[in-house]
C-alpha cells in the first residue's frame, strides 16, 4: 500500500519541502460528484480503493466551476499506466511522448494520467526513454513520474491544476487556480518563457481557453507570446492539426481567430493565408470571419461541421492568390486551380498535417467552385446530384457573403434547387439564350486574364 502511494518509478529531484495545497471544502467551491460523469468518478473511486491516489483534474474541474459542461473528464493518479491497465480490463495504454491509460465505457473514454514531475534537463540522467528535451528546451518525452504536488507544478495553467477528490468532495489547489478562475485569468504556472519553450503549444492552448471561457491572459503570460510565436514551426504538423481542430471546432472559432491574429500565431499555422491577408486584408478577413461565424453558429445549434469545409475556407485565400498568379503566367484556369491546390497543400502539410480524408473533400469543394458556373445542358442536374454539391454551394454563398462577385450565381443555384422540373428547364434555356447556346469553341491562345469566379478581386 505504501509502495503504491509513493510511486516507486522515479522520484523527482529533491525539493526544499513539499508545498501544501489550499484545500477548498464543498461549501466554498459548490461542486459535488454529480458535476462529473459517473464513469470518471467511478474510475477515481476504484483506484482509491486499490490503494492509489486518484483525483478528477484539469479541464473538467475548471469547467464545472464555471458552470460549463466539461468536454471530457481526466483523472490524475499515483498509479502507473501499467497499474491502471491492470485495474481496468476495459483500458489500454496509449502515447509515447506522454504515456497514459484510456479507460473505455461505451463511447466515453476516461483519460487516466500518472502524476508527473516537471523535471528540468539537468534531471534527465541517462534514461532518455523516460524523458528528453531538444536543444531549445522543448519537452520531447515526459514520462518521469512524481508526486501530486509535482504533477500540479508541471501542468500548464493555474486554472488547470485543481484536483477534485470524489471521496470527500474537496478541491486541492496548488497554484492559486481557484482565485484565477474567479478573476477570469489565464496564468501559466512558473516562468512563462520557460514554460512556452518547453512546449510552444501552450501558446495555442492559452488562446483557445481565452476564447472558450472569455478569460484574459494575465500580462506576464501574454507578454512572451509575440516573441515566441515562431517556435510553433518546430512542432510536429500532426500535433498542430489536432490543436487546430480544437481551436476552430470548439464553438468559438471567430474569437479564436481574432486572438491568434492579435498574438501573431495565425501566420505560423497558415502561412499562405497570412500572406493573402496582407495582400487583400478586407476580403480575406471577411471571408475567414464569415466562415468562423457560420461554424460557430452550426456548433451552437448542434449541426455537424466538417473539417473539410473549414480547411476549404482557411486555405481558399492562399489558393486564389496562387491560381491567379499561375494564370498570369499563362496557365488555363482549370489546371491553374489544380496546380495551386497542389502547391497550397504541399506547403500546408508541413505546418498542419491535414489528413487525406479531409484534404480530398476540401479539394472537391474547391473543384465545385469551378464547376458551379457551368450549368448548360444537363450539367446543372449532374452537379445537383453530386455528393459534394451541398458543401460546394454553401462555399459559394460564403464567398459571395465576403464580397466576391460571382454574378448572382448563388441566387441562381438557390432558385434552381427550389424550382419545379419545368422551371428548371426554363432556367437552363434562359441561361443559354443569355450567353448563346452551349458552344464548343476552342480558344486559339491560352487565356491569361483572370476569370471572375476565381478571383475575388477588390470587393
Ligand atoms: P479541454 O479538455 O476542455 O480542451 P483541458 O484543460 O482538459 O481542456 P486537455 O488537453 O484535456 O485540456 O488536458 C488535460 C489537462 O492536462 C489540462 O487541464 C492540463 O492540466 C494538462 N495539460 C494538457 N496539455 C498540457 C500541456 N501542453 N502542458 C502542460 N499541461 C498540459
Ligand atoms: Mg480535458
Amino acid at each position: 500500500m505504501l509502495k503504491k502511494l509513493f510511486n516507486p518509478f522515479r522520484l523527482s529531484r529533491l525539493r526544499k519541502g513539499p508545498k501544501q495545497p489550499t484545500v477548498l471544502d464543498a461549501h466554498e467551491h459548490r461542486l459535488s460528484c454529480a458535476d462529473f460523469s459517473r464513469n470518471s468518478a467511478n474510475v477515481a473511486v476504484r483506484l482509491q480503493h486499490a490503494g492509489f491516489q486518484a483525483y478528477l483534474v484539469g479541464g473538467c474541474v475548471r469547467d464545472a466551476l464555471l458552470g460549463v459542461t466539461p468536454k471530457d473528464f481526466d483523472v490524475a493518479t499515483s498509479a502507473t499506466p501499467e497499474e491502471v491497465r491492470h485495474e481496468f480490463r476495459n483500458s489500454r495504454i496509449i502515447g509515447r511522448r506522454f504515456k497514459l491509460a484510456h479507460v473505455q465505457f461505451g463511447r466515453e473514454i476516461i483519460e487516466v494520467a500518472t502524476f508527473r514531475s516537471g523535471h528540468s534537463q539537468d534531471d534527465e540522467g541517462t534514461d532518455s526513454d523516460l524523458s528528453s528535451h531538444n536543444a531549445s528546451g522543448r519537452i520531447l518525452r515526459d514520462n518521469v513520474y512524481g508526486s501530486m504536488e509535482d504533477d500540479a507544478q508541471r501542468r500548464d495553467f493555474t486554472m488547470n491544476a485543481l484536483y477534485f477528490d470524489v471521496s470527500n468532495e474537496k478541491i486541492y489547489d496548488y497554484a492559486n487556480g481557484f482565485t484565477d478562475i474567479k478573476n477570469r485569468l489565464i496564468r501559466l504556472i512558473g516562468d512563462p518563457e520557460q514554460r512556452y519553450l518547453e512546449d510552444p503549444v501552450r501558446m495555442l492552448r492559452a488562446i483557445r481557453f481565452a476564447a472558450k471561457l472569455d478569460f484574459t491572459l494575465e500580462p506576464s503570460t501574454a507578454e512572451p507570446i509575440h516573441r515566441l510565436a515562431h517556435l510553433l514551426h518546430d512542432i510536429p504538423a500532426a500535433r498542430l492539426y489536432e490543436e487546430v481542430l480544437k481551436l476552430f471546432l470548439s464553438g468559438h472559432a471567430l474569437r479564436t481567430y481574432e486572438l491568434l491574429c492579435e498574438y501573431n500565431l495565425f501566420a505560423p499555422l497558415f502561412p499562405g493565408t497570412a500572406k493573402a491577408l496582407l495582400k487583400q486584408p478586407a476580403y480575406v478577413d471577411r471571408l475567414l470571419r464569415n466562415a468562423f461565424k457560420n461554424t460557430d453558429k452550426r456548433i451552437s445549434s448542434e449541426r455537424t461541421v466538417t473539417p473539410a469545409f473549414l480547411f476549404a475556407a482557411l486555405l481558399w485565400p492562399a489558393l486564389t492568390v496562387r491560381a491567379v498568379s499561375l494564370q498570369h503566367d499563362g496557365m488555363h484556369p482549370l489546371p491553374a486551380m489544380q496546380e495551386a491546390a497542389n502547391q497550397v497543400f504541399l506547403e500546408q502539410i508541413h505546418r498542419v498535417a491535414v489528413p487525406k480524408r479531409f484534404s480530398i473533400p476540401t479539394r472537391e469543394i474547391w473543384d465545385m467552385q469551378e464547376r458551379l458556373p457551368r450549368r448548360a445542358g444537363k450539367r446543372a442536374d449532374t452537379l445537383l446530384a453530386h455528393p459534394r454539391f451541398r458543401a460546394g454551394y454553401d462555399f459559394l454563398l460564403l464567398r459571395e457573403s465576403s464580397g466576391e462577385d460571382t454574378q448572382g450565381l448563388g441566387n441562381w443555384w438557390s432558385e434552381y434547387q427550389d424550382a419545379s422540373d419545368s422551371q428548371r428547364r426554363e432556367m437552363i434555356s434562359n441561361l443559354s439564350s443569355k450567353s448563346g447556346a452551349p458552344r464548343k469553341r476552342r480558344r486559339s491562345k491560352p487565356r491569361t486574364s483572370k476569370p471572375t469566379h476565381m478571383d475575388p478581386g477588390q470587393p
